[in-house]
């Protein structure tokens, strides 16, 4: 047996009941299955409130996903507590991808709906707002550029993300709405933490994503020769991001023709 062959990595799902909006929780089957592929074994535990988890333990990757602001609520306290610790292993370059809701309690802070705060842990460097019930929310698909290439997924959020100066985003917003809306900027990234409101669930149809999180955490574990990922056959998901691809853009394109056609 090689040293790679017995690569092996901890996931932790943060609230995996609470925090699953929209099957979020498939980011860890993802993960699972394309480290599968390679002859990598994951281990995958969720976190529910009160349990006495602590990513100071051997962890490679942290999963939290998103829930509407009733859903954060519940979890606020809880994670609060573990804020120390995530913050010390967000700055030791522990990998985490949060997505919407979880984002935004990745966040300094989120405010509700209801106009309630919700202190969120820090570790991006952004707050969030909801403007109320009476304006719409960003709901629909996404399409942004990472790195010169695609991500693909949908969002339906109420509350927009805005990143403090110094802040980077995740990615550039091609079609849909992102953080807000308005700033073209989707997520936040620090270190090798991301933030993003995309759904889906996001990593089955990017795999690209999926493949650096894997690797940032080989890495991270192991030193930068264990963090080398055998191409898979990714004709699948890469179909599913092409579908994704392609309703969002035409619902950016029909949407453009109408506002032309009223305007002509
Ligand atoms: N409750 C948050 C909002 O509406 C997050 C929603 C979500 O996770 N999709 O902004």
């Amino acid at each position: 047996m090689t040293n790679t062959d017995r690569r092996q990595l901890n996931v932790a799902v943060l609230y995996p009941n609470l925090l699953n909006l929209y099957g979020d929780r498939g980011n860890a089957r993802a993960i699972v299955q394309r480290c599968a592929a390679r002859g990598i074994d994951v281990t995958v535990d969720g976190v529910d409130i009160g349990d006495p988890w602590s990513p100071r333990q051997r962890t490679d990757l942290v999963l939290v996903g998103g829930g509407q602001d009733r859903e954060q609520r519940r979890v606020q306290a809880d994670l609060q507590r573990r804020g120390d610790a995530l913050r010390d292993y967000a700055d030791n370059n522990g990998v985490i991808l949060a997505v919407c809701g979880g984002f935004q309690l990745f966040g300094r802070q989120y405010r509700g709906w209801d106009g309630e705060i919700m202190e969120g842990i820090g570790i991006f460097d952004a707050v969030a707002t909801h403007p109320g019930p009476k304006i719409a929310r960003c709901v629909g698909n996404v399409v942004a550029l990472w790195e010169g290439e695609t991500v693909v997924g949908f969002e339906n959020h109420g509350g927009r993300t805005y990143l403090n100066d110094g802040q980077e985003a995740f990615a550039d917003v091609v079609s849909g709405f992102g953080n807000n809306g308005g700033d073209g900027l989707e997520g936040a990234k620090v270190r090798n933490a991301f933030g993003t409101y995309l759904h889906g669930a996001v990593l089955p149809k990017n795999p690209r994503l999926a493949d650096r999180l894997i690797a940032l955490a080989l890495e991270r574990r192991y030193g930068p020769t264990a963090a080398k990922l055998a191409p898979l056959d990714d004709r699948i998901a890469l179909r599913a991001h092409a579908e994704a691809l392609h309703a969002a853009l035409s619902s950016t394109t029909s949407a453009l023709a109408r506002r032309f056609a009223q305007l002509a």
